[in-house]
């Protein structure tokens, strides 16, 4: 047997590895994975349980059923005030399926997908799976890991297709400002290069904050599509149910993909989107809870020396400066399991440039994140420190 080149170049990431490691200790906080401990609301369950009972378990069309892409048409159509179709709607297995067919339908070996980083590994891995050609363009936590339309613009060559945006930003919790995604669009539209929108943490905003879109600006609509979830907004990650919104032929693209790799998106998941999405579930509740969570993590942070933590606008992702303790990102995830028990992904993960950081996802409740900082802080001021 021969494994594709292809596969190869796929390696497990180290938050699945931080992951598999962690779960050898019993009494460990597991940080690792953006996978809330939060359990989906009763009207969503019951809505996925009947579908079940009711035998409603077969394929759907490839899209998705007419019901569910036409809720989540009229849903969106609200939010980003412009008139959405369902034609315009794909429903996928996770973001993940809509991220993956949407590259697969845009990008010919040898393109260049540009990806501002830090950056959801998945991005670049998926790139690669497609035969693209990934274009990091890093931020840095001096400029608040603003994205900047010109460092943009240097990336761009004669063969750059696509280029993702990610706000907020898994793994820094920033978000991109309206006056950057002007001048985003403007260099979308006259380089030709299609947008990925990938907004699946835009209902877990902090503060004065307010998410905007790309995909809103003037000329936009024909080269830009945006990818949603289920997984953050009603913490559905395990019913693996996302969506995209973009051009029809776009649409239709991923559609013949999708029959071919998957036929569809889970039946009882689609039924729950029906109900979510038609009934307007309130998700502002969840929203607090992770509020009340960044909170902890900010303050707790603040109190533990070496450690620092800028602003987190949204996401349930802290993405802490180590670069003052002297161990590289792998180095310190490691010990910190093994000393202390706590589980957190290596900054490395998220690019070359940030082996100065980890990212503590703040997944879990206020009293096990309070018990997991203070393991981190006897971590970094003893157990360092000792040594
Ligand atoms: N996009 C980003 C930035 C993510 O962090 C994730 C999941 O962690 C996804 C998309 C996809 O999530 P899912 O496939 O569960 O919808």
């Amino acid at each position: 047997m021969r494994i594709s080149d292809r596969a190869c170049l796929l390696t497990p990431s180290l938050t699945r590895r931080l992951f598999d490691l962690a779960k050898q200790y019993d009494d460990v906080v597991d940080l690792t994975l953006g996978d809330p401990d939060i359990i989906p609301q009763r009207e969503i369950r019951a809505a996925a349980c009947r579908a079940i009972e009711d035998g409603k378990t077969r394929y759907s069309q490839n899209a998705g059923l007419a019901a569910a892409r036409e809720a989540i048409a009229n849903f969106n159509q609200k939010i980003y005030e412009a008139v959405i179709s369902p034609e315009e709607v794909i429903l996928t297995c996770g973001g993940m399926g809509a991220l993956y067919l949407m590259l697969a339908s845009l990008v010919n070996p040898g393109d260049e997908v540009i990806i501002p980083a830090p950056y959801w590994i998945n991005y670049k891995q998926m790139t690669q799976l497609c035969g693209g050609v990934p274009v990091v363009v890093p931020t840095y936590e001096a400029d608040n890991f603003s994205i900047t339309a010109e460092a943009l613009a240097s990336a761009i060559t004669p063969r750059t297709r696509v280029m993702i945006l990610n706000s907020p930003n898994n793994p820094t919790g920033r978000m991109i400002s309206g006056g950057t995604f002007d001048k985003l669009a403007k260099l979308a539209i006259d380089n030709d290069i299609f947008v990925i929108s990938d907004e699946v943490y835009r209902s877990l905003i902090y503060g004065d904050n307010r998410h905007e879109s790309i995909w809103t600006r003037p000329g936009m609509r024909e080269r830009c599509a945006i990818v949603d979830s289920m997984s953050k907004r009603f913490s559905m990650t395990g019913y693996r149910l996302g969506y995209a919104i973009g051009p029809k032929e776009l649409i239709q693209a991923m559609t013949r993909m999708q029959e071919n790799v998957a036929a569809c998106a889970p039946l009882p998941s689609q039924y729950a989107a029906i109900e979510a999405y038609s009934s307007e579930l309130d998700v502002a509740e969840m929203r607090d809870e992770f509020a009340r969570r960044r909170q902890v993590i900010l303050e707790g942070i603040a109190n533990i020396r070496k450690l620092s933590l800028s602003a987190i606008d949204g996401t349930f992702y802290a993405f802490v400066n180590i670069s003052q303790t002297g161990f590289n990102s792998f180095d310190f995830a490691m010990r910190l399991l093994e000393k202390r028990h706590v589980a957190v992904v290596p900054g490395r993960t998220y690019g070359d440039s940030y082996d100065g950081y980890v990212r503590i996802a703040f997944t879990v409740r206020c009293e096990r994140l309070r018990a997991a900082l203070a393991r981190i802080r006897a971590f970094v001021e003893e157990d360092i420190e000792e040594n």
